[in-house]
């Protein structure tokens, strides 16, 4: 049974346009190298529950989100320019989309978009010193009174240390929904920042470190937390993300820095049409947000095999591309969440 979790994610692929024979023989491999030992030893697929299917299908309306011709012209210049000198639009634009998700109060997002619209820039910290679980996330909120008291340790966040805010997501002990709270300039300021690693894309991007403590009133955070917020942001996100990064292979292509066969090619074509479908959903529903996470998880495969069939010649643009395999969403993670409503444990 669980050798068939590869039917499960063309399946959510498929969906949306076609999959042709590389990249179903590429997502199908995947699928059974990525079964970690739980899912080998306890793990059994449930059968397919329509009825499930149908009310996970049924969605709710994804609102408001930034205008499209912004997106559009970011993929458009990367296809010209490479990713590079595009990635801090693309990083504002998703930042924009964060501010804008994770609060339902109107007033708490026009502070936010308030600092982009004043130039400054904005960064994203989720990845925790703690590990992947939340559970032992170090970034933790101890609200007494008005006061939250943040202990930030906060890894890889884009741009952390050049940056003036951030948006911080921090485990909420006694719930198990984490918060999330706005930096402004004034306090993100305090908090100590060091450089992770060398620069991405040319050295147009630098992963940072920030850590320390912070206390912030409740005005700071938004409020949100559950479903909804986090669903919006990666079915925004991700598929924007992967048709960005299709186009900067585009751009390695003439540049000669990459060498596809004709094999290849094919599976980026069907990729890029899934991406665009994606991009055009209007509703998002758990059924929507498996489709991103099979997405991500076709694209993360499909960077993986090209770039081990030895067709980029520059370690940093293997290096590059491997990045885009673990930023917004791996393979693991993605598998994890698909899996995690399909299987049972024995
Ligand atoms: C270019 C770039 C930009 C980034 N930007 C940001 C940013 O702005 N903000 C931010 O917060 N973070 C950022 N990140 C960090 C990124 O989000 C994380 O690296 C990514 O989410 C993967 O994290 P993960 O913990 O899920 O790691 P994973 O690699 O998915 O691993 C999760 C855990 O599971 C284990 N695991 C992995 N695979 C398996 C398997 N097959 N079986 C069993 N166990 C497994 C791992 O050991 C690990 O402990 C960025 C990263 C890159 C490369």
């Amino acid at each position: 049974m669980i050798d068939h979790t590869g039917r499960i994610v063309i399946e959510l692929i498929e969906s949306c346009g076609t999959v042709g024979s590389k990249l179903r023989e590429i997502v199908e491999k995947a699928c059974v190298r990525t079964l970690d030992s739980r899912m080998i030893i306890e793990g059994e697929l449930r059968d397919r529950d329509g009825k499930r299917d149908a009310a996970a299908a049924k969605g709710y309306p994804i609102g408001e989100i930034p205008d499209s011709g912004e997106i559009e012209s970011i993929i458009e210049g990367t296809r010209r320019e490479g990713i590079g000198p595009h990635f801090n639009s693309l990083i504002t634009y998703f930042w924009v989309i964060i501010a804008m998700t994770s609060t339902a109060e109107k007033q708490k997002v026009e502070e936010l978009l308030g600092l982009i619209r004043r130039g400054l820039k904005g960064c994203f910290l989720m990845t925790d010193r703690g590990g992947p679980s939340m559970n032992t996330w170090i970034s933790q909120t101890i609200v007494k009174d008005d006061d939250h008291l943040l202990t930030i340790d906060k890894l890889h966040g884009m741009n952390a240390v050049q940056c003036d805010c951030a948006i911080v997501v921090v485990r909420n002990p006694g719930s198990f929904l984490p918060a999330v709270y706005g930096l402004k300039p004034e306090k993100y300021a305090g908090l100590e920042k060091h450089a992770a690693g060398d620069a991405w894309f040319d050295g147009h991007v630098q992963l940072g470190n920030v850590k320390g403590k912070v206390t912030l009133s409740s005005n700071e955070k938004l409020i949100g937390g559950g479903f909804a917020p986090v669903a919006k942001q990666l079915s925004i996100c991700r598929p924007r993300l992967v048709r960005v990064a299709l186009s900067h292979l585009q751009w390695l292509t003439g540049c000669g820095r990459l060498r596809l066969s004709g094999f290849h090619q094919q599976a980026l074509a069907d990729i890029t049409a899934l991406a665009e479908a994606q991009m055009r959903f209007d509703v998002i529903s758990p059924y929507t947000l498996d489709r991103v996470h099979a997405l991500k998880f076709s694209f993360n495969e499909l960077l993986l095999d090209i770039v081990l069939s030895g067709a980029v010649s520059d370690l940093p643009d293997r290096r590059d591309l491997l990045g885009l395999t673990k930023m917004e969403g791996s393979s693991y993670r993605c598998f994890l969440e698909i899996m995690a409503r399909r299987m049972v444990r024995k």
